[in-house]
């Protein structure tokens, strides 16, 4: 028993040498010599629990990001492409569409099956790789934009294209660009210690710590908005969501250009996110539960057969004078930090933005104490019933129907993300980048460290259109097993680290400067 299995050494070396541990199989076939090749690639996946070096490598390409964007001292160009014939036919389908349901609907005629063809056309739009939609997706619900008399008002400014912070010349002349490092936290939902747990259970506020975590990401948008307002220009960010000790979620952001203490305080201060949801007192608990009717495709009360309002007749039913669901605000302590480009502090602030990205917020901080495993139980307690958005089968406990609803759901049985207790009731991207950050998509930073890797071993890039690609299925007589493809990945790894190490050793004697880090590819 004390020998090492061979398999599992396989997939130490692997790691070990930063190779992917579920490399995918595609078929290659060379259109114009008709020549197949087996091609293994990263699986690409973000998670260290699924493949180390995968998440290793993603969280390295987030760190390179984070990095080109903080201090630019000049405006991101963003050409965008102009649109292919094919696109440009796609949307004028789309507007004929359109134009024919609207004439339709102006008659009061059935417009199902134009409404239908302006589906299946409005994904074809998505599907020739243009972004956005043509139409918002859905009209909202009008809504009292009145402030909120307990948070003080903003100025407001008007908010230029600009996205490059302010230029300081000291008394020597000397002119520097500061950027920032802020950190945004949660309300206090009653004491803890430095475990985290919360030092009385009993009264700390699970209930409004699970409903912040839900529309956290909400209320960072809100903060972006005022923030934009405040300054009076297009301010940009790279931001990370993470979890406390006393898991919940915080934010890190790196802003380009800076802003003053008070400053930050009078935004945080002043900032806020209503949820208007129905504010119904949970009445179906246990085992009375509304029933699901196949006739009407409706949830009924379970004693009285009443059909139960629909989501859309629970929000009619909110008026000007009701109070939201919700309302989400950050806690007043908050951190921030000014910083220099290419310092080492910067790149400290680098590390913690980009640290816990290849874990679940769940799994960044293990329980090692009873507290702190209760406190964990209690808020995924607190999760499992409170509604995560209006398809939640969990508005049936508020005896409303949830939207979209259909037979089977059950109130704590939600297949919502946010409700897992991996994700601590923050189901949304764990990094939210402004679109000005570095002018590039993450395909982009992929793509320029490719061109150093290929540029730095001599090796043309492959020309794509001369190749046709295809998935290779189990059943496929060429398909290898999951085994054999990581003994080949880690070989090819090994071949061309060495040929990395010889480039590296070559250039350095010609006085070339590298980057640090080899992981690029
Ligand atoms: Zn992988
Ligand atoms: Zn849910």
């Amino acid at each position: 028993m004390a020998l090492p299995l061979a398999r599992t050494v396989v997939k130490d070396l692997a790691a070990e040498h930063g190779a992917c541990l579920r490399p995918v199989q595609l078929r290659r076939t060379d259109i114009d010599t008709g020549h197949v090749e087996q091609v293994l690639i990263p699986c690409g996946h973000t998670l260290t629990s699924v493949c180390p070096s995968c998440a290793e490598r993603a969280r390295i390409l987030r760190a390179a990001q984070c990095r080109e964007g903080w201090h630019l001292d000049h405006e991101p160009v963003i050409d965008p492409d102009p649109a292919t014939e094919d696109q440009r036919a796609t949307v004028t389908n789309r507007a004929e569409a359109q134009a024919d349901r609207d004439a339709l609907a102006s008659e009061g005629l059935d417009t199902g099956e134009l409404d239908q063809r302006i589906g299946e056309l409005d994904q074809q739009i998505t599907d020739t790789g243009l972004r956005g939609h043509v139409l918002p997706a859905q009209p909202r619900r009008h809504r009292s934009t009145r402030r909120r008399q307990d948070a003080a008002p903003l100025p407001r400014r008007p908010v230029s294209a600009r996205t490059v912070g302010k230029t300081y010349t000291a008394p020597d002349g000397k002119t520097f660009r500061p950027s920032l490092f802020v950190t945004l936290t949660c309300p206090s939902y009653g004491r803890v210690g430095e475990d985290g747990a919360p030092a009385d259970p009993d009264t700390y506020d699970y209930t409004r710590a699970a409903r912040d975590a839900l529309h956290f990401a909400a209320l960072f948008d809100r903060f972006i908005q005022n923030l934009r307002r405040y300054v009076g220009y297009d301010l940009q960010y790279f931001a990370a969501i993470e979890p406390q000790r006393r898991l919940a979620p915080h934010v890190h952001l790196a802003i380009r250009g800076t802003i003053s203490r008070a400053e930050l305080r009078e935004v945080i201060a002043a900032t806020y996110h209503q949820v208007w949801w129905p504010t119904a007192d949970a009445t179906y608990d246990g085992d009375r539960l509304p029933v699901w009717d196949e006739h009407t495709s409706t949830f009924l009360d379970p004693d009285t057969g009443e059909v139960l309002p629909t989501w859309d007749q629970a929000l009619d039913v909110i008026g000007d004078q009701d109070e939201p669901r919700h309302v989400g605000r950050f806690g007043a302590r908050f951190d921030a930090q000014g910083l220099l480009a290419g310092s080492r502090d910067a790149s400290r602030c680098i590390g913690y933005l980009t640290k816990y990205l290849t874990k679940h917020l769940g799994d960044c901080h293990q329980a090692a104490t009873d507290a702190q495993a209760d406190h964990a139980v209690r808020l995924a307690d607190a999760l499992q019933y409170e509604p995560c958005s209006p398809t939640c089968a969990n508005w049936l406990r508020y005896g409303i129907q949830p939207r979209n609803a259909q037979p089977g759901l059950r109130p704590g049985a939600c297949k919502g993300k946010a409700h897992r207790r991996e994700y601590l009731g923050y189901a949304g991207r764990r990094v939210l980048v402004s679109r000005k950050w570095s002018g590039k998509t993450l395909a982009d930073h992929r793509a320029d460290r490719r061109t150093w890797l290929t540029g730095m071993l001599g090796i043309s890039a492959t020309d794509p259109r001369r190749y046709t690609w295809e998935p290779v299925k189990p059943s496929d007589p060429d398909h290898m097993p999951n085994r054999q493809r990581l003994l080949h990945v880690v070989a090819d790894r090994i071949q061309w680290q060495t040929a990395l190490a010889e480039a590296r050793r070559q250039a350095e004697g010609s006085g070339d400067h590298l980057p640090a880090d080899g992981r690029a590819a």
